[in-house]
C-alpha cells in the first residue's frame, strides 16, 4: 500500500506503457515463440507444409470473407531468454520470407498474434493493478489531444460492448501450442476501461490496452502507439475503422470483472509495473514500449523522457509533444 505522503498521481500513460511491455513481454502462451511464417488473405504460408496443415485447413481461414486476413505461424525456441519483444521475434537466421519485415511491422505482428483475447485480459490486468492501490489514489489522464486532468482509481468504468462483422481475422499458431483466433465470429465482444473528470458522470477518456488486436487499425495517441488512450469519440470513430458497427447503445457498464484463467500471471505483472513507478526516479523505461534500459537516449529538448533509439522517439512524438517541457510553444 502507498503510504499517506505519497499524493503523486498514478500517470495514466505511463502506467499502460508499463502494463502492455511487462504483460506482453511474458505472455506465457506465446513464451519465446519466434515468428517462422506470415500469410496475408490468399496468400498461403510459404513454409513446407506440415508445421502449419493444422492452420492452413482451418476451416475458418478458408470460409471467412472478412475484409482482411493474417495468420501468422510460430515456433517456440527454448534456448531463448530474457523478455520477448518485437525486436527478438524473428529467428536468427532470418529466414528469406521474412526480411522484408520493418521494425514497425513486426511491432504489429507481435501485438496482434498475442492478443486475440487481449481486451479482457488488460482489464483484469488493470484492476489487479489498481487492487495494489488505495482508492482515492490519484491518477493523472493525458491524451495526445491535449487532455490532461486528475481523477481517483476508482473513478473507472469497465465498458464492454458488441463489435458486429469485425474486418480483420487473425489467426495466431504456436507450433505444438495453440491456435488463437479473432475476429472469425459474426460478432465479438470487446471491453475497455473509462475514465473520468473528478464530479463528471460520464466517460471522458478510453483506455484499450488491446487496440492492436487489430492491426495498425487500433494504434493510438497520434496512430503510432502500441495501444490506445483517447476520447469517447475518437474510441467510437476507432470502432468503426474496425468493424462494421458496435451496438454502443446496449454498451454494459460494471465496476469489476470476474476473475480469470490469467490471474496468478496477471497479479505478477501488476505487481511488477508498481515496482517499476515507484522506481521512476532512477530506473526510466522508453516512452514508446516501456523497455527499461541502460542504453536509452533522452530526449533532447526536455530531459526527462528516454526512448529506445529514433524510431521509438517518432513514435511516441503525437503524445510527448504536448508535454515535453522543453518544446517552445
Ligand atoms: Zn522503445
Ligand atoms: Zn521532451
Amino acid at each position: 500500500m502507498s503510504t499517506p505522503s505519497d499524493q503523486t498521481p498514478l500517470d495514466l500513460y505511463s502506467i499502460s506503457l508499463l502494463l502492455s511491455y511487462e504483460c506482453i513481454s511474458t505472455e506465457p502462451r506465446f513464451r519465446h515463440a519466434k515468428l517462422r511464417d506470415v500469410a496475408t488473405g490468399s496468400t498461403p504460408f510459404t513454409t513446407p507444409l506440415g508445421i502449419h496443415k493444422a492452420v492452413v485447413d482451418a476451416p475458418e481461414w478458408i470460409s471467412h470473407n472478412r475484409d482482411t486476413k493474417d495468420g501468422f505461424i510460430f515456433e517456440k525456441d527454448d534456448t531463448a531468454t530474457g523478455p520477448d519483444l518485437p525486436s527478438n521475434m524473428l529467428p536468427s537466421p532470418v529466414p528469406s520470407n521474412l526480411s522484408h519485415l520493418s521494425p514497425k511491422e513486426l511491432e504489429t505482428i507481435f501485438w496482434q498474434a498475442r492478443s486475440h483475447d487481449g481486451c479482457y485480459r488488460s482489464v483484469a490486468l488493470l484492476q489487479h493493478f489498481f487492487d495494489l492501490y488505495p482508492p482515492n489514489t490519484p491518477l493523472r489522464v493525458r491524451t495526445s489531444a491535449g487532455t490532461d486532468y486528475i481523477t481517483s482509481a476508482s473513478s473507472r468504468v469497465i465498458l464492454e460492448m458488441r463489435l458486429l462483422r469485425p474486418k480483420r481475422m487473425t489467426i495466431a499458431y504456436v507450433v505444438a501450442g495453440g491456435v488463437y483466433i479473432t475476429g472469425h465470429e459474426d460478432t465479438m465482444m470487446h471491453a475497455v476501461v473509462g475514465f473520468g473528470p473528478p464530479g463528471e458522470a460520464n466517460v471522458a477518456t478510453v483506455l484499450d490496452l488491446a487496440s492492436l488486436q487489430f492491426g495498425d487499425a487500433g494504434r493510438g495517441l497520434g496512430g503510432r502507439s502500441t495501444f490506445a488512450l483517447e476520447s469517447l469519440d475518437a474510441f467510437y470513430d476507432r470502432l468503426e475503422a474496425v468493424a462494421q458497427g458496435a451496438d454502443t447503445a446496449n454498451a454494459r457498464s460494471s465496476e469489476r470483472i470476474r476473475q480469470g484463467p490469467h490471474d496468478a500471471w496477471l497479479t505478477w505483472v501488476a505487481k511488477r509495473v508498481k515496482e517499476r513507478w515507484e522506481e521512476r526516479d532512477t530506473k526510466p523505461w522508453c516512452g514508446h514500449c516501456g523497455r527499461p534500459g541502460e542504453a536509452l537516449k533522452k530526449c533532447s529538448l526536455c530531459l526527462e523522457d528516454y526512448y529506445c533509439d529514433a524510431a521509438h522517439q517518432t513514435a511516441a512524438w503525437p503524445f510527448h509533444k504536448r508535454f515535453c517541457k522543453g518544446k517552445k510553444m
